[in-house]
């Protein structure tokens, strides 16, 4: 027997959520194609869904059409990127999450008091980019505690970080005591702008490997977030295997393991997780399926207001560019319920 442990919480967050709302919420009001800059979540499986819709997926605008309907990614954009849109007249969606307009708000704010900026995050992710572009002035990017002693300023330069938001909670905060220990004046948020999602999903997933003996996080390889809860997993003592959906497990992984916990990256749809079990079943007969008792997430962002609307008018790029703020975001019912086909799947 195979007993397979769900973390709590798992899978989407609201900014994944509203990233697609807003795709498929494009597609349905003006139309296909609708052009998206970059994907709009770390997942293929998402994507490949959006392409069969008609969204096409372009890493820079100048391979987007004049007048074409364009969507940026969750992860955000640089102001050059939101400029070069406007002097094309682009209609455009910012799907950028609320928490990532957030840190660059921050950003703007330490810079405007006339602090030198300190990104943590990973080179050449794209929310690192756009943060890295919002922000006049120079970002120095750091991603590891020695990356802080190679920081060639001052002692005593006014510093203020800011974080991407899905690092890890423990490396983060390594990070930030090296940079007050070497720096005499730094700012920073109370916490660190790692979101709630990332957090509570790796509080999950250190509680799970309480209890288990290996752990499947579902995910994209390139997926931040996704890569973190793998990591956590391996940092336990866990053998822990990231895989993009049930035909990448390997039999081999279950050799001897009785009790496997299983969880999802925020970009990954919980069809996904569900593959997984389908191949455990293929492994063993016999699987039994829990969920550990975690966080229930009611988090839900608001859609721009053009989609809001149900507006036919072009939303305009200058429009757009108005960046969604967290007072956008509203507590509901929660949205991270079963669905009747995962409840099948975990009732055989
Ligand atoms: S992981 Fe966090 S910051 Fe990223 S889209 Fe989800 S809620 Fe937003």
């Amino acid at each position: 027997m195979i007993k397979v442990v769900l973390a709590q919480p798992r899978g989407f967050c609201a900014g994944v959520v509203r990233a697609i709302d807003i795709v498929d919420q494009a597609l349905t009001q003006y139309g296909a194609p609708v052009y998206v800059r970059h994907e709009i979540v770390h997942n293929r499986h998402v994507v490949d869904n959006l392409k069969s819709k008609g969204a096409i997926f372009v890493e820079e605008l100048n391979e987007v059409p004049d007048g074409a309907v364009t969507v940026f990614s969750a992860h955000g954009v640089a102001r050059s990127v939101f400029a070069e849109a406007k002097a094309r007249a682009l209609p455009v969606l910012d799907a950028t999450c609320p928490l990532v307009s957030k840190v660059h708000h921050q950003g703007k704010h330490y810079v405007a008091k006339g602090r030198t900026l300190i990104l943590i995050g990973h080179a050449g992710h794209p929310e690192v980019e756009g943060t890295m572009g919002q922000i006049d002035g120079p970002v120095h990017l750091v991603s590891h505690e020695a990356d802080v002693f190679a920081l060639d300023l001052p002692l005593d330069t006014p510093l203020a970080y800011v974080t991407q938001t899905t690092l890890s909670v423990d490396d983060t905060k390594d990070v930030i005591i090296a940079l007050k220990a070497r720096f005499s004046d730094v700012s920073g948020p109370d916490t660190a702008d790692i979101c709630y999602a990332t957090q509570n999903r790796q509080t999950s997933v250190r509680d799970l490997c309480e209890v288990v003996q290996a752990l499947i996080v579902v995910g994209a390889n390139y997926s931040s977030n996704s890569k973190r809860l793998c990591e956590i997993g391996q940092e336990m003592g866990i053998p822990s295997y990231l895989v993009a959906d049930g035909s990448e497990i390997d039999p081999a992984w279950m050799a001897g393991v009785s009790v496997v916990g299983l969880t999802a990256g925020a970009s990954a749809p919980e069809e996904l997780v569900l593959t997984v079990i389908e191949a455990l079943r293929k492994i063993d007969d016999d699987v039994v399926v829990t969920q550990m008792n975690g966080i229930e997430e009611n988090i839900e962002f608001r859609l721009p207001a053009a989609l809001r609307r149900g507006a036919k008018a072009a939303v305009t790029a200058s429009a757009s560019a108005t960046a969604v703020t967290s007072a956008e975001a509203k507590s509901s019912a929660p949205k991270f319920t079963i669905s009747k086909r995962a409840a099948a799947v975990l009732a055989r």
